[in-house]
């Protein structure tokens, strides 16, 4: 069976689903989105982040153009300091030890602004990340780690802001519908096939848009593509991220692109669900260890807790406690730096212990060797480099003397009760590989052209992200390529049309 006719179907309700259906509108197409989860689920893991974004500015003018809300008393006391271009490349390249595609980074990072501009535009309003990405140091907050502003209302307010951006502007949105399979002549796309849990049909268009996010949330993919273990994860958002849009291109020559064994994966608290929890969102996962320390099983650090901003290397950690024995960590903080946590700590639903001595707290430490955590904490506490002063907002290069895991930044001894420790296993956030992309949004096919009528945004785009991944910069690429491959779509219906492939007797023959 087969319905009405649409230019674009996006597919997938998340912030790249939505901001490519909001572009591609507005380029005067009209578009359909397919979101696969119930309304009441709807939004991807955009609707679970704080809906922190990345982007480059030269100051507090732009802030300004920003967040109009913006008072001069809080100007006044803020020095919001600058993240310009070259300093967003050089975080892009180095954390990916320079795999980044360049063309797809240029296009991320030159966008970022204008696109949160046209964000803007279109009802999302922001707010500076006071506390969580700037700490008050005498009497005055200082940003640190390229991170600034988040959406207000976090993910949910970002995903109702779209979400309503949408209906005002008259985009059908079809909740519990999962495409299911790409129409096409074998040449171009036509459209896409549907399941919802009463139907199954099919919508015509010259335009399909994927953006149905990364492979995530299936266990069989991230044990076949990230490695033995990975089915061991939790999975820190939706539980409709399946794979299913790359699957769905690759099945038609698609050419796959990125780091297809790596993913961003965070310390996550180990008692969480199998899937996220809209009612926790972001909640789970443990982000102050740059405070702290962290130890395994055997009672031993693993790691330098402070390499870098927390931005830097939370995305990679995860992976790193997956590999320890049993799959957890303890981190463990004392008195000195509770007030340094951050709000996710104080949640009810934290696996956490607190003692008030180290001894106490070393025994009810589970699955961990207390003796050895005992002796461990005593040689972290005689190597921390007491000369220099600690200071939150800087690399403050307060670290370790003579261990072999330095503790590179932020070194406090642990010695003053209370104390307190969370344990953490690996959450994964969401997976790097996926379809290769041409710089205007458009899908390639394997010979690398452009397969007509297919356009795809977001976490399913591969060759952004490998290794590691700036904080804030999913929701900032799924903004960036949502617009570029909703306009590009709006701009090739013309072309798309002429080729009539919704009228030729093979693509009829492919509809069921
Ligand atoms: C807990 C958590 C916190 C995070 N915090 C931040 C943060 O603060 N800042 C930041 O930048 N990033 C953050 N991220 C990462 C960020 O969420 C993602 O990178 C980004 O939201 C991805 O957007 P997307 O639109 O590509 O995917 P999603 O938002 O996941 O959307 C994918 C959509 O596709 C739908 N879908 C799947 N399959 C189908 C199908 N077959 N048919 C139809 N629809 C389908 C899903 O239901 C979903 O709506 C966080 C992620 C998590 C999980």
């Amino acid at each position: 069976m087969s319905e009405r006719r649409f230019d674009v179907v996006v597919v997938g309700g998340g912030n790249a689903a939505l901001c490519a259906a909001l572009s591609a509108q507005e380029g005067g197409a009209q578009v359909l989105v397919l979101e696969r989860a119930p309304a009441e689920e709807a939004g991807g893991n955009s609707a679970f982040t704080a809906g922190a974004i990345r982007f480059a500015y030269q100051g507090v003018a732009e802030l300004r153009e920003l967040m109009p809300d913006l008072t001069d008393e809080e100007v006044a006391r803020t020095d919001f300091g600058t993240y310009t271009e070259d300093q967003f490349f050089d975080d892009m390249f180095r954390v990916t030890r320079n795999r980044t595609d360049p063309r797809l980074c240029e296009m991320l990072v030159r966008r970022s602004f204008e696109t949160l501009s046209w964000m803007r535009g279109k009802g999302v309003r922001f707010q500076p990340i006071y506390g969580r990405q700037a700490f008050k140091v005498d009497g005055r907050f200082k940003f640190w780690g390229g991170l600034t502003v988040e959406a207000w209302g976090g993910g949910p307010g970002l995903v109702q802001a779209l979400t309503g951006s949408c209906q005002q502007k008259g985009i059908e949105i079809r909740y519990d519908s999962r495409a299911v399979r790409l129409l096409t002549d074998g040449r171009a796309v036509g459209g896409v096939e549907v399941k919802t849990p009463h139907r199954r049909y099919q919508v015509r268009a010259p335009a399909v848009v994927v953006a149905s996010g990364g492979f995530e949330s299936d266990a069989e993919m991230r044990t076949r593509y990230l490695g033995p273990g990975w089915e061991l994860a939790k999975v820190r958002g939706t539980r409709f991220n399946t794979g299913d849009g790359i699957k769905m291109a690759l099945a038609i020559g698609a050419s796959p692109a990125g780091n297809w064994s790596g993913c961003h994966a965070v310390g996550w608290d180990f008692n969480a669900s199998e899937f996220g929890d809209l009612a926790v969102g972001d909640g789970f996962q443990k982000h102050s260890y740059p405070w702290g320390i962290m130890v395994n099983a055997a009672g031993r650090r693993f790691v330098d807790e402070g390499a870098d901003f927390r931005n830097y290397t939370y995305a990679k950690y995860g992976r790193v406690i997956l590999e320890q024995p049993g799959n957890f960590a303890w981190q463990i903080f004392d008195g000195k730096v509770l007030h340094l946590l951050r709000d996710e700590y104080r949640i009810k639903q934290a696996t956490k212990v607190k003692a008030d001595t180290l001894a106490e707290l070393a025994s009810r430490l589970e699955g961990v060797d207390a003796k050895q955590c005992l002796e461990e904490i005593a040689a972290y506490n005689a190597a921390v480099r007491q000369d220099v002063p600690f200071n939150p907002n800087l690399k403050d290069g307060r670290g370790t003397a003579g261990l072999a895991i330095p503790k590179s930044n932020w070194a406090n001894t642990i010695a003053d009760p209370p104390f307190e420790a969370y344990q953490v296993g690996c959450g994964i956030t969401f997976t790097f590989g996926g379809l290769r992309i041409d710089a205007e949004g458009r899908v390639m096919d394997q010979d690398l052209r452009p397969i007509p009528g297919l356009y795809a945004a977001g976490e399913l785009v591969g060759g952004l992200f490998y290794f590691n991944y700036p904080g804030g910069t999913g929701l900032m690429s799924g903004a960036v390529f949502g617009k570029l491959a909703g306009a590009t779509a709006a701009q090739d219906l013309p072309q798309l049309r002429s080729n009539a492939v919704e009228e030729s007797e093979v693509f009829a023959a492919s509809l069921a």
